[in-house]
C-alpha cells in the first residue's frame, strides 16, 4: 500500500495540524508496512473542531430526523459498496484477521443503517395528567457537543456505535480515534461527507489523548463524552471533565477480567471450545474476553487437559494470510505489558501450562506476535487472576462449589461480562441473578454482542450511568423535557 499523509477533518475542510508534526501507522503484523502519516494534533486543532461542532449544532439539531437518518443510511451503503477494502484495511492496520474484520466491518455498516433507520422513530411520551383539563408529554432533545474518544481494538465498530447514534439524535462531534488505529476512523468520516453531512456536523482529529484528548474532555463548549478505554484513563477522564465547570454528561466503557464458570453438568467439550474462542480470539484484545476459567475441582482435569490441547492448535499469523486464526497484539507497549504479566503469574506461583512466549523467528519478527497462553493453579488474589491484561492469556481458578465459584467471579473491580456453562436450568438462572455483570451469557463465550440490545457493564467496568447500543443509548444523547399543556 501506498503511505500517504492524512489530514485532520475540521469545519468541512481537511487541514494540517498546527504542530506540523506526523505520527506514523503502521501494521502490527509487519511494522515495515506503513499505512500512512496522521496529524499529531494540538490543543488548538481540538479547540478548533469543537468550536465548529458548536457552530454547526444549532442549524443540525434542527434538521429533520428523517434527513438526519436518511445521511447515516446513505453513509452505511458507501461503507458497503468498499467493504471488502475496508476488510483489508483493518486487519492490516489492527491486525486482527481477515474473518474478524468481516464481522466487525459488517456491524460497522449495520450500526449506521440502524440508527439511520432510528433517528426518525426517536419520540417522547405522552402521558394523562392528575389534574383536569391538562396534558402532559415529553420530548427528547440532543444534548449538544459531543466529544467520541474511541480505542483502537474495534476502530470500525466502536466509532460507529457512537457517532451513529450521536449524529441521529442531532448532535455534533468532535471524534478522535485512537493512534494505533486512525485510517479506519479516517474512512467512516469520509463516508459521513460523501453522504452529504454538513459542514463542522462531524470533525475528525487525530493525536495523543493527553492533548487532543484532554481539550475534549475539559472544554466548556463541550456537552457530552462518550468514551470507550481503559479504567486508568476513564477515571482520569471522569475526574478532568468535572474541571470544565459544567455539567458535562459523561458516558465511559472500560476494561474487564471477565469470568467462565464451568459446572460438572456442562457439555465440556462445548464449555472448552467456547472459552479457547472467549480467551484467545482476537488475541484476546476484547474488553469482554473470557481471561478467568473458574472450574469445579471434580472435572478441573478433564477441562485443563482439553483446554491447553485447543490453545495449542491456534495459529497465530499475519492477520491477512489464509488458514491464521488470531493475528499479533497492536503494539510494542501492549506486548511488554502481556510478557509481563505471564512474568508476574510464574513469580506468584501459578503453573505455566501452554504458551507464555513471544514468537519470534522468520515473519513473526516483524510484529508482535504471543502464545495463547494458560495458567493453572491461579488463586483468585493473584494479580493474573484480578488484573485485566488484555492479551490470549487464561487463567484457570477451582472452585469446590457452585457458589465458591460465584464468590470468586464476583471478586474483582470489574463487571462487564461473565459466563456460566451448565445444562441445569436452576444453575443458570442462579448465576443469571447473582452475578455481578453487565453482559450476562448461557453456555455462550464472554465475547459476542449485538446491537439492538444494551451493552455496558458492572462496577468499574462502566460509568455505570448510561448504557449504549440498543435504543437504550438514545438516554445519553438526548435530554429530556416534560412540558404540562393546560386547555
Ligand atoms: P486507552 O485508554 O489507552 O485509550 C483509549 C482512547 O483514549 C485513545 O483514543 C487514547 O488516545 C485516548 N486517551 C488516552 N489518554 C487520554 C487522556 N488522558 N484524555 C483523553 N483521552 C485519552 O485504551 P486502549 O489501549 O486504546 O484500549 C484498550 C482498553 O479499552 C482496554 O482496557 C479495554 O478493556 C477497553 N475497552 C473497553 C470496551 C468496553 O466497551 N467496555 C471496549 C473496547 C475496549
Amino acid at each position: 500500500m501506498q503511505s500517504v499523509v492524512y489530514k485532520n477533518y475540521i469545519n468541512g475542510e481537511y487541514v494540517e495540524s498546527s504542530s506540523g508534526e506526523r505520527f506514523v501507522d503502521n501494521n502490527p503484523a509487519d511494522t515495515d508496512d506503513v499505512l500512512g502519516y496522521f496529524q499529531l494534533s494540538t490543543r488548538e486543532d481540538a479547540k478548533n473542531a469543537i468550536s465548529a461542532a458548536l457552530e454547526a449544532w444549532e442549524k443540525w439539531s434542527e434538521t429533520p430526523p428523517g434527513e438526519r437518518g436518511r445521511i447515516l443510511i446513505k453513509a452505511s451503503e458507501i461503507l458497503d459498496s468498499m467493504r471488502e477494502e475496508l476488510v483489508n484495511i483493518l486487519t492490516m492496520e489492527e491486525g486482527k484477521t481477515l474473518n474478524d474484520s468481516r464481522v466487525e466491518i459488517n456491524r460497522a455498516i449495520s450500526l449506521f443503517r440502524f440508527y439511520g433507520v432510528l433517528a426518525s422513530r426517536i419520540h417522547g411520551e405522552s402521558l394523562h395528567s392528575s389534574e383536569l383539563r391538562t396534558h402532559l408529554i415529553t420530548i427528547r432533545e440532543p444534548i449538544g457537543v459531543v466529544s467520541v474518544i474511541t480505542p483502537w481494538n474495534f476502530p470500525a465498530a466502536i466509532p460507529s456505535w457512537k457517532i451513529a447514534p450521536a449524529l441521529a439524535c442531532g448532535n455534533t462531534v468532535v471524534f478522535k480515534p485512537a493512534s494505533y488505529t486512525p485510517l479506519i476512523g479516517y474512512l467512516l468520516v469520509e463516508a459521513l461527507i460523501k453522504a452529504g453531512i454538513p459542514k463542522g456536523v462531524i470533525n475528525y482529529v487525530t493525536g495523543s489523548g493527553t492533548t487532543v484528548g484532554l481539550e475534549m474532555i475539559t472544554s466548556k463548549n463541550v456537552d457530552a463524552i462518550t468514551f470507550t478505554g481503559s479504567l486508568e484513563v476513564g477515571e482520569e477522564i471522569r475526574r478532568l471533565s468535572a474541571t470544565s465547570g459544567k455539567n458535562i454528561r459523561i458516558q465511559l466503557e472500560l476494561g474487564g477480567k471477565n469470568p467462565a464458570i464451568i459446572l460438572p453438568d456442562a457439555d465440556i467439550d462445548k464449555a472448552v471450545e467456547m472459552v479457547a474462542r472467549g480467551a484467545f480470539g482476537l488475541t484476546g484484545q476484547v474488553c469482554t474476553a473470557t481471561s478467568r476459567a473458574i472450574v469445579i475441582d471434580k472435572i478441573a482435569d478433564e477441562f485443563i487437559r482439553k483446554i491447553v490441547e485447543r490453545a495449542k492448535k491456534f495459529r497465530v499469523g499475519n492477520g491477512l494470510k489464509e488458514g491464521i486464526d488470531i493475528g499479533p497484539v497492536v503494539g510494542q507497549r501492549e506486548l511488554e505489558k502481556i510478557l509481563s504479566y505471564i512474568s508476574i503469574g510464574i513469580s506468584e506461583g501459578a503453573k505455566l501450562v501452554t504458551g507464555g512466549k513471544r514468537l519470534t523467528g522468520g515473519e513473526y519478527d516483524k510484529g508482535y506476535f504471543v502464545e495463547p497462553t494458560v495458567f493453572t493453579e491461579v488463586s483468585p488474589d493473584m494479580r493474573i487472576a484480578r488484573e485485566e491484561i488484555f492479551g490470549p492469556v487464561l487463567s484457570v481458578i477451582t472452585a469446590s462449589s457452585f457458589d465458591e465459584a460465584i464468590d470468586i467471579a464476583n471478586s474483582v473491580e470489574y463487571g462487564l461480562a461473565a459466563s456460566i456453562f451448565t445444562n441445569s436450568l436452576d444453575k443458570a438462572f442462579e448465576f443469571m441473578k447473582r452475578i455481578k455483570a453487565g453482559v450476562v451469557k448461557i453456555n455462550k463465550p464472554t465475547t459476542g454482542i449485538e446491537i439492538q440490545v444494551p451493552f455496558g457493564g458492572f462496577k468499574k467496568s462502566s460509568s455505570e450511568t448510561f448504557r449504549e447500543l440498543g435504543e437504550t443509548v438514545l438516554d445519553f444523547y438526548t435530554k429530556i423535557k416534560t412540558i404540562y399543556i393546560g386547555y
